[in-house]
């Protein structure tokens, strides 16, 4: 049997484990999927120690997604990287081949399929406003260049991270006549057609990150959270004549990402969006 895993910390709120088993079912795939704690300074180890055991049970050890906070050291950890990885310095897609460990970042392709395809909102053309530059920011910003914005603002409470992330995407950005820049959230010039927050606030119970100023009338607002965690986002992007969206529909389409590279099969990814909304309700 074939193993992966999600691997993280915490990890025990992960739907990732029902996602792949509900992908594996409708594709006729035979998989074993789990969830793992990794200790906060020991996702290497806990890596090496999933693959050992999966060896032991005769069995194989084929990848694993990467969850908060590891994504930084999982692409560390990888021998190669894809060109997306490599420029978001993040990973949440490992594959464990022959020659080494592949790492991969399917959270911006994620984010656009969904985006794009579930909420049928066109990124052409369109100014956009990226909220943190943490693992999840540094992972969407290249995907969201891609689509053709016309103009994409980065904002993070910590600034410099933000000119950071902003500076390695330059190039990608003039390749496909961006405007690209960093900003402080509090002092933002103009408003957004699409406003994503990948920052931790909704953790904190903080409605946004940013005066609703920012949005546009009619914006399309996306926090990467989901569940109880977006409503507060939610809520508030709704109140100021937003449209709002959670992080539901991302976190399948990145599985199915993941899904499609281990197995080469591309699984029904919008009908498991759906069960999983049902779910939740
Ligand atoms: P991370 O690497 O820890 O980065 C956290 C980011 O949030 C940083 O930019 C940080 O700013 C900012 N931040 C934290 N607390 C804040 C607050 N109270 N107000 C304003 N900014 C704050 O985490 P991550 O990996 O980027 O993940 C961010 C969120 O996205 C998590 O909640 C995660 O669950 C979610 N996510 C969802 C999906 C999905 O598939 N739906 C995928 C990836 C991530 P500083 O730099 O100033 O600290």
């Amino acid at each position: 049997m074939d193993r992966y895993c999600v691997m993280g910390n915490p990890v025990e709120h992960s739907r990732s484990p029902w996602i792949h088993a509900r992908f594996a079912e409708l594709t006729g795939e035979t998989l074993d999927y789990g969830r793992r704690l990794a200790p906060l300074d020991g996702f290497a180890e806990a890596v090496a120690a999933f693959r050992a055991e999966a060896e032991r049970d005769g069995h194989a050890a084929r990848g694993c997604n990467v969850t908060v906070p590891f994504k930084f050291q999982a692409a560390a950890l990888a021998r190669q990287l894809t060109p997306r990885a490599a420029l978001a310095g993040a990973a949440n897609v490992l594959s464990f081949r022959d020659d080494g460990i592949h790492g991969d970042n399917s959270d911006g392709i994620g984010l656009v399929a969904d985006i794009t395809r579930n909420a049928g909102v066109d990124l052409a053309a369109r100014d956009i406003l990226l909220l943190g530059a943490g693992g999840a920011g540094a992972g969407v910003l290249g995907p969201l260049i891609e689509a053709g914005a016309k103009r994409v603002v980065v904002a993070n409470r910590t600034v410099p991270r933000a000119v950071e992330l902003v500076r390695r995407h330059a190039a990608l950005a003039l390749r496909h006549g961006v405007a690209l820049e960093a900003q402080a959230p509090d002092g933002l010039g103009g408003a957004f057609d699409v406003v994503v927050n990948a920052t931790a606030s909704s953790l904190a119970g903080d409605a946004a990150p940013v005066a609703a100023s920012a949005l546009k009338p009619g914006a399309l607002a996306i926090d990467l959270m989901y569940g109880p965690a977006a409503a507060g986002f939610m809520a508030w992007a709704r109140e100021h004549g937003a449209v709002p969206r959670d992080g539901l529909g991302m976190l399948v389409e990145q599985a199915a990402e993941a899904f499609d590279l281990w197995r080469g099969v591309r699984p029904p990814s919008a009908r498991v969006l759906a069960e999983l909304r049902g779910q939740l309700v």
